[in-house]
């Protein structure tokens, strides 16, 4: 046959799912039972691409095992855990659909969703996201933080942020290669997101609980979160630190005229030390704040101007569409 050749040639999915996965082995098999029923509705071909962000539980073993029965999925094994973003970013680099889909493992974002974000695509939007409308099985601090979050950063910084938005979206093809451009390393996707434009649209879902394994999520890591999210998108701060010294130098300014009309009016018996005591703990707190501040920047200067690439790989195997070979390096045709 003349066509071999053709026939051989990836086939491009309508479709890529990307999945970042890090220690997920109790829920990966059910999270792809729910992926696979809802994908079999679909009317395009569809690649499910798992990452494995450097699990330390059996998530590889798993992942293998599924893609033994499913020849749709593709597995991107990195070579240490880098973080949801970076994995997530590994997943679009190796995506080949016309559309992605950006979904967590742990069955808190509903696979049946897909199926309106796919709809949606066709009205025109390039990205689709959901939007959650009650956050189940999580505390009332943390819902009240997170509503701070949004809030803070969309006062702070000129992208607007949807609020209640996570990763979980669909992304055209344009959106997915425009995100790409952005290589920086510290990633605030939330923010990269919105910051590449295009037509966007929400849609409203109920987050459900975590189905199995443990959120990596804590205080720590969600105030870092606000850092990366204002430090990656306003040099805000850096304002308020420049105006924080000036109004400072400003209220030094009066005060010291103030001391000096009072010594030459009425003499000064030294005492003075519980002032003297306030001014300089003042002016040390303000200093240290402010070099707090532009450290932030600097470091985050650091790491971009290193250069270095996002992540490595240590494998990747592709899927197999339309049940023939998508050109297999890692697997070498098992016919
Ligand atoms: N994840 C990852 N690398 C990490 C941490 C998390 O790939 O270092 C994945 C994780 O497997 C899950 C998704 O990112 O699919 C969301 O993680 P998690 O549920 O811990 O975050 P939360 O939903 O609590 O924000
Ligand atoms: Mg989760």
């Amino acid at each position: 046959m003349a066509s071999t050749d053709a026939e051989r040639a990836p086939a491009v999915p309508g479709l890529s799912i990307v999945v970042p996965a890090y220690n997920e082995q109790e829920v990966l098999p059910e999270f792809h039972r729910r992926l696979t029923a809802v994908l079999a509705e679909l009317p395009m071909e569809s690649e499910v691409i798992y990452i494995n962000d450097g699990s330390s539980d059996a998530t590889l073993a798993v992942i293998r095992q599924l893609r033994e029965k499913d020849p749709r999925i593709a597995l991107i094994d990195l070579s240490r855990n880098f973080g949801k973003e970076i994995a997530v970013t590994a997943g679009l680099d190796y995506s080949k659909g016309d559309a992605v889909i950006l979904i967590d493992a742990d069955l808190q974002d509903p696979p049946e969703l897909i199926p309106r974000l796919v709809e949606e695509r066709k009205n025109g939007y390039d990205v689709v996201y959901a939007t959650r409308m009650s956050r189940e099985g999580e505390s009332r601090l943390k819902k009240a933080t997170a509503y701070a979050f949004y809030r803070v950063i969309n006062q702070l910084t000129r992208v607007k942020i949807p609020q209640d938005t996570g990763d979980f979206r669909l992304l055209s093809r344009r959106a997915v290669n425009s995100l790409l451009k952005l290589r920086e390393q510290h990633r605030f996707m939330k923010g990269l997101f919105t910051w590449i434009g295009y037509a966007q649209k929400g849609i409203p879902y109920r987050r459900d609980p975590r189905y199995a394994g443990e959120t990596k999520w804590n205080y720590w890591r969600l105030w870092n979160f606000a850092l990366e999210g204002v430090t990656s998108f306003t040099i805000g701060p850096l304002k308020v630190a420049t105006y924080l010294g000036l109004a400072t130098a400003i209220a030094a300014f009066i005060y010291a005229g103030i001391i000096i009309a009072k010594t030459l009016l009425h003499g000064e018996p030294v005492a003075g030390y519980p002032s003297l005591m306030v001014v300089i703990l003042f002016l040390g707190g303000v200093q240290l704040i402010t070099v707090g501040i532009m450290g932030e920047y600097i470091g985050r200067m650091f790491d971009e101007s290193k250069q270095r690439p996002l992540y490595f790989v240590n494998t990747y195997e592709p899927a197999v569409t339309h049940g023939r070979s998508a050109a297999s390096p890692a697997k070498a045709d098992a016919a």
